[in-house]
């Protein structure tokens, strides 16, 4: 199937060209029509995988004929994070250049008068995070009376960062009578829920989520003290030919000394979490995108959704507490057919979010010995960990070189005298810390603060 078969008219099927897409994905192959038609939809599909233009275009080709309000927008998209909501407005402008559709982004952390004055003079689409939005409409600054589509992005991510009972207000203000668009990786209860509350008879279209990590990433793990750690990865970056990588933090404390640590040692790395002021993320970001910082320590604020070319590698400084974590920051290397390298420093506290992310990927991951802090075996997991035996099974040499035990099981449970069993350190924060690492910035619901 080619996009002219999808029904869009030629404004838009110019500015895809421009793109450089040739076919459209299986997302917007099986949603377009079915949006161009006026349905709802439940789109079961994961960043990646094409959803924001699957939604986008359609989208631009059902305005296309009306006319802005001021304060009265027509359009409204849901999205989690800032980030993700800035990257949406990004590929609206991308794909309706050749529109003469107006857009306002409402998000925390920027300026509200600025948001007002583009809602004054009038914007077609509105892409928001809950937060914001629900600020600026109770302020009085924004009628969502007219409003004929509703996007909810990411609703699995909205659910995880407590923001359904904001989605539910929202959607208490909209006029009933509109489309409704969601899209989530999974289909949790809670979700279903929400569907069958606010979307009328909606097609399901599902493109199968990659269950595991891509094939074009290699793995690899090290056994590290917790004291080792920067120190190791240092060793790590200095050994691969590191392009641009992402280093991952469970903790945002963690991505501003490791940081810090690695400018001290002369690395150009740079910080991006979401206490930072939203210039300097945005600052941060963009300059990581064009290729002009190598290394982004970061918390998972910029894991998910975010679209980076040519990642060469992923370091996960902390094991991540959520499986599906190391999924998307993993995932965020070997994109659109290029190779990358991700590695995991794993200390022995870790085991049980190490078995977690085995059982998730399927697969043991490489363990490459960097001369770190080793513990006794790991007793194989009931987990799933060593369900394959071994899972020495997808090993490949390092570039450098590091001695690699592939099949070198990973950490036990502390077993030393020294080590209180009760008192092993968090490794996926609670309190702020851990809000940022769902990416929240301040838009964090109040459960967390
Ligand atoms: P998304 O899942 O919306 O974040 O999109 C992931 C990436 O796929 C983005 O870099 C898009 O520019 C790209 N993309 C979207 N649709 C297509 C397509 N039909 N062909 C090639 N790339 C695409």
């Amino acid at each position: 199937m080619n996009f002219e078969e999808l029904g869009l008219s030629a404004p838009i099927l110019e500015a895809i060209k421009d793109c450089g897409y040739d076919t459209p994905t299986p997302i917007q192959e099986k949603a377009i029509p079915h949006i161009l038609m006026a349905r709802d939809v439940v789109g079961l599909a994961q960043t990646g995988t094409g959803k924001t233009a699957g939604f986008t275009l359609p989208m631009i080709e059902i305005l296309a004929g009306g006319r802005a309000k001021a304060r009265m927008p027509r359009s409204l998209i849901l999205s989690p994070t800032r980030e993700l909501a800035a990257q949406i407005a990004e590929n609206f402008d991308t794909y309706g250049k050749n529109s003469k559709l107006t857009k306002a982004l409402l998000v925390g952390g920027s300026s509200m008068a600025e948001q007002i004055k583009i809602l004054d003079r009038g914007a077609d689409v509105l892409i928001a995070t809950p937060g914001r939005l629900i600020d600026l409409f109770e302020r009085g600054k924004i009628l969502l009376n007219d409003i004929k589509i509703l996007v909810i992005d990411e609703a699995d991510r909205m659910l995880d960062m407590g923001f359904i009972p904001d989605i539910e207000k929202i959607c208490s203000h909209l006029p009933p009578i509109r489309q409704t668009l969601l899209f989530s990786a999974t289909m949790a209860p809670e979700i279903k829920k929400l569907t069958e509350k606010f979307l009328i008879n909606p097609r399901e279209v599902a493109v199968s989520p990659p269950a595991s990590t891509a094939v074009t990433v290699q793995q690899f793990r090290v056994n590290v003290s917790p004291k080792g750690k920067n120190a190791v990865l240092e060793k790590i970056i200095k050994q691969e030919k590191v392009k641009t990588a992402f280093i991952f933090c469970n903790r945002k404390r963690d991505v501003d000394s490791l940081s810090k640590w690695l400018q001290g040692r002369g690395h150009d790395a740079r910080p991006l979490h979401g206490d930072m002021a939203q210039v300097s993320r945005t600052k941060t970001l963009e300059e990581f995108k064009a290729g002009k910082i190598p290394l982004l320590v970061c918390s998972d604020v910029a894991a998910r959704g975010i679209d980076v070319a040519s990642v060469s590698h992923v370091f996960n400084y902390d094991v991540p507490g959520a499986p599906d974590d190391y999924v998307h920051r993993v995932g965020r290397t070997g994109r659109a057919g290029e190779t990358g390298r991700a590695w995991m420093l794993v200390t022995k506290y870790d085991d049980k979010q190490l078995n977690a992310v085995i059982k998730r990927i399927g697969k043991e991951i490489e363990v490459v010995d960097m001369g770190g802090e080793r513990s006794e075996p790991r007793t194989t997991s009931k987990d799933g960990a060593g369900k394959d035996g071994s899972g020495s099974k997808e090993r490949s040499k390092p570039q450098s070189k590091p001695r690699v035990s592939a099949s070198k099981p990973a950490h036990s449970a502390p077993k030393s005298p020294n080590v209180p069993q009760k008192k092993a350190p968090r490794t996926h924060d609670t309190s702020n810390d851990r809000a940022d690492s769902a990416g929240f910035g301040d838009d964090v619901p109040d459960f967390f603060k």
